[in-house]
């Protein structure tokens, strides 16, 4: 098969590993800078071009598409799903998990297990705000943010208030969240492919930290989860239509919740963790599930 990697960096540890994988299975992989494609929408044959040259047809597109280009990168893609080719994860269902708001709202309506979480827009909603969710300590979170950052405890009213005050002050949306503080500062991170969990690692967060980010000073290590959590997992990724996913879970005492299902879940940590070989099995789906115009929305959403 002729697959297509869409990122950005071709050196990035997930890009490498999906093209060794690849190759080892006798495909024929190319990396595309997400950044360097462009079409023409208006032509009657839509058509895709890379580099000042037409892009050739791909089997199959795995999309890496980063959070800031999330925008474009997603334009690409549907234009390669109207051209016919199979996307691992489909445009529409990359634009729907980046939206953390529109996520948890999605996930909610199908009685996903949820940390408590408001949204308002009126600064004097804050206090009502602030206990609707259970009071403090609360996680006050920037709908845009990723990798840990713009999330912040606030462990007082006061303190709650403030930072909603600061944050509105700079016009953001930010989600106000129950504290999980049973969740011990760590997270589950479930790799979630073809309907399956097929890897799953425990996130901790340093000492002083409440975020389990590795990115900020997290570690990880391997974990054995409960038949409820892959269930959520499972049941997270297919409600956002994501066929590759990392679902991260904490361990609440109502059972798990869900914080966030990740389009674009990064293969070093988890890789280096449970020694299993998810780039492989990401090749394994494409092999069993790729086929011309199979795209459920055809670019179409
Ligand atoms: P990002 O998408 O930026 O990683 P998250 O919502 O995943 O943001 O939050 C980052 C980290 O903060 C999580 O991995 C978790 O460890 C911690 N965290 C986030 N929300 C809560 C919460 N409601 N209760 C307890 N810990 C939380």
């Amino acid at each position: 098969m002729k697959i297509a990697i869409l990122s950005r960096r071709a050196k990035l540890y997930s890009t490498l590993r999906l093209v060794e994988a690849a190759t080892a299975a006798g495909h024929e992989v190319e990396v595309i800078d997400t950044l360097r494609c462009y079409m023409n929408i208006a032509s009657h044959k839509p058509s895709i071009y890379y580099k000042g040259k037409s892009l050739p047809y791909f089997d199959a597109v795995i999309p890496r598409i980063g959070a800031s280009v999330t925008f474009y990168g997603t334009a690409v893609l549907r234009q390669c799903e109207i051209i016919g080719m199979f996307p691992v994860n489909e445009s529409v269902a990359i634009s729907r998990s980046r939206d953390k708001l529109r996520s948890l709202q999605l996930l909610s309506r199908k009685g996903i297990g949820l940390p408590i979480t408001g949204f308002a827009h009126s600064p004097e909603d804050t206090p009502h705000l602030i206990s609707l969710v259970g009071g403090s300590p609360v996680v006050i979170k920037l709908l845009e943010g990723t990798q840990g950052m713009g999330v912040v405890l606030a462990e007082t009213p006061k303190a709650a208030e403030s930072v909603v005050e600061a944050f509105a002050g700079i016009k953001v949306n930010i989600l106000v969240q129950e504290f999980i503080k049973e969740a011990d500062c760590s997270d589950i991170r479930c790799i979630v492919i073809g309907g399956k969990v097929i890897a799953s690692m425990k996130r901790q967060a340093k000492e002083g930290e409440f975020r389990s980010n590795i990115h900020r000073g997290g570690s990880a290590s391997t974990i054995k989860i409960t038949p409820e959590e892959r269930v959520a997992a499972v049941r997270a990724a297919r409600i956002m239509g994501l066929n590759v996913a990392g679902v991260d879970i904490l361990r609440s005492n109502h059972g798990p919740v869900v914080l966030e299902v990740n389009s674009s879940p990064g293969l070093r940590g988890i890789e280096t963790t449970t020694g299993i070989d998810v780039a492989s099995k990401i090749i394994e789906f494409i092999e069993n599930n790729a086929k011309p115009n199979k795209t459920r929305t055809k670019g179409k959403g």
